[in-house]
């Protein structure tokens, strides 16, 4: 890295530390390029998150940053698979391809990955905007109060739901987009029957868009996730109620709420966002969202491919533009599929067989699970994704990949 004019110039300059930001990293520097992640917070810092992993996460973590130390893990240390409940009392557990997967404590998960990809990290240090000059870019950034300034050859947006960089390349796209409150409090265990090996969630839509328990270092998380606008402790403590009703559990009084708003959404009607010019955007970002609220796997292998595709424009000169969003498609694929209703249906989008669990229950439940799944869609019917995801879909079905030209 070399100074001019009190000016930082590096390669690659990303924004973010979270999996995204780690992946496209570590492709960075191992092909050589000099690389510097920024990040707004002090690291290790705190990530509002389950931490269940796929195993597609799981195998990126092994494959590229080695075996995880138990310094990065919570307890219970893996999570066996996902166990549906619906409002009938029917409940449905699947378990991951390949076995349980690790329970990764953000906070450290992140800061060791981040770690391990070699590249330098400016903590503290906010990114707060760029201007592409058509051969690099330069960029601004704050810290202890005073401005930095960087100048990149490309800029990585990995920034998660701040949509910093996103912001700075389409300053209107933040207002366009359904944001989503998501929120979970800590509570202390007097009795809890959901089986602790498991991540619950409830296909139930008199809770809320999404609703989950799941243990976690001698407590039990409840969340829930709504449409911004509405009462996080109402909603929280309908869901406590009703876990205490109908399943007998037991908590405490609640610690520590955590509220975030999420960017959920881009990765059901294929309205991914990829950047501009010299400036690329991955990760959480992007859209990227797995079902379940999934979004490491997709953060990691986008996080990579935005890597790639700045060493491959590195290398050859061309439009990086072009070169990312080619690359991507398959990453693309893998997300949309897992909202896909024609691939749930005829493919297996995802590394748990929900089908399979689906057999083995007796013809009249199975049918009910099902009806029970359609009803609880029903609840998103004001967002208007219905058509649009089945006509992504079709595309897909018939051309092999999801339309390029809805992304920005
Ligand atoms: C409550 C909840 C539970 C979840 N549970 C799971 C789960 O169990 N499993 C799963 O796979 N996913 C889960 N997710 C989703 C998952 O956390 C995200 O999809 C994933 O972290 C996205 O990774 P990322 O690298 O794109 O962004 P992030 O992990 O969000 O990282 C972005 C980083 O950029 C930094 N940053 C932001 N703005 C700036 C700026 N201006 N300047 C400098 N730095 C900046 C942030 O501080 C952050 O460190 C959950 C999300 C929530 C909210």
């Amino acid at each position: 890295m070399s100074f001019i004019e009190n000016v930082k110039k590096v390669d690659a300059l990303i924004v973010g530390t979270g999996p995204a930001a780690a992946a496209c990293a570590k492709r960075l520097v191992d092909a050589g390029c000099e690389t510097v992640a920024l990040e707004s917070r002090e690291l290790p810092r705190h990530k509002a998150c389950s931490g269940i992993l796929s195993p597609r996460g799981h195998r990126f973590l092994l494959e590229n940053f080695g075996p995880l130390p138990k310094e990065i893990l919570h307890t219970p240390s893996s999570a066996s698979g996902v166990t549906f409940h619906f409002p009938s009392m029917r409940s449905v557990s699947i378990n991951f391809d390949g076995g349980p997967t690790p329970h990764l404590h953000r906070k450290y998960a992140d800061h060791w990955a981040m770690l391990r990809s070699g590249a330098e990290i400016h903590d503290q240090t906010e990114f707060t905007g760029l201007s592409d000059k058509g051969t690099h870019v330069d960029v601004a950034a704050t810290r202890d109060g005073l401005p930095v300034n960087y100048r990149a050859r490309f800029v990585i947006g990995a920034e998660g739901p701040s949509l910093a960089v996103v912001r700075a390349v389409y300053p209107d796209y933040a207002r366009k987009i359904p944001w989503f409150v998501v929120g979970q409090k800590f509570h202390p265990i007097i009795d809890c029957p959901l089986d602790d090996r498991y991540f619950h969630f409830w296909f139930n839509a008199e809770l809320g868009h999404y609703t989950w328990s799941h243990a976690r270092d001698g407590r039990q998380i409840v969340g829930v996730g709504f449409l911004k606008g509405d009462n996080f402790d109402a909603r929280h403590q309908r869901v406590v109620e009703y876990l205490e009703k109908k399943h007998h559990v037991r908590l405490g009084p609640s610690e520590s709420p955590e509220i975030v708003t999420a960017n959920f959404g881009p990765s059901l009607i294929n309205r991914y966002i990829f950047g501009r010019g010299r400036v690329l955007i991955t990760g959480q970002a992007a859209g990227f969202f797995n079902m379940i609220a999934e979004g490491m796997s997709c953060a990691l292998h986008s996080g990579a491919v935005a890597g790639e595709a700045a060493v491959e424009a590195f290398r050859t000169s061309k439009d990086i533009q072009r070169i990312y969003r080619g690359m991507i498609a398959s990453e693309v694929r893998r997300c949309s599929d897992q909202w896909n209703p024609l691939e749930i249906a005829f493919g297996r989008p995802h590394e748990a067989d929900f089908r399979a669990a689906l057999k083995r229950l007796a013809p009249g439940e199975r049918r009910g699970v099902i009806r029970e799944i359609f009803s609880f869609i029903r609840l998103y019917a004001p967002l208007k994704w219905g058509r649009q995801i089945l006509w992504q879909s079709v595309c897909r079905r018939f051309t092999g990949r999801y339309p390029s030209n809805r992304w920005l």
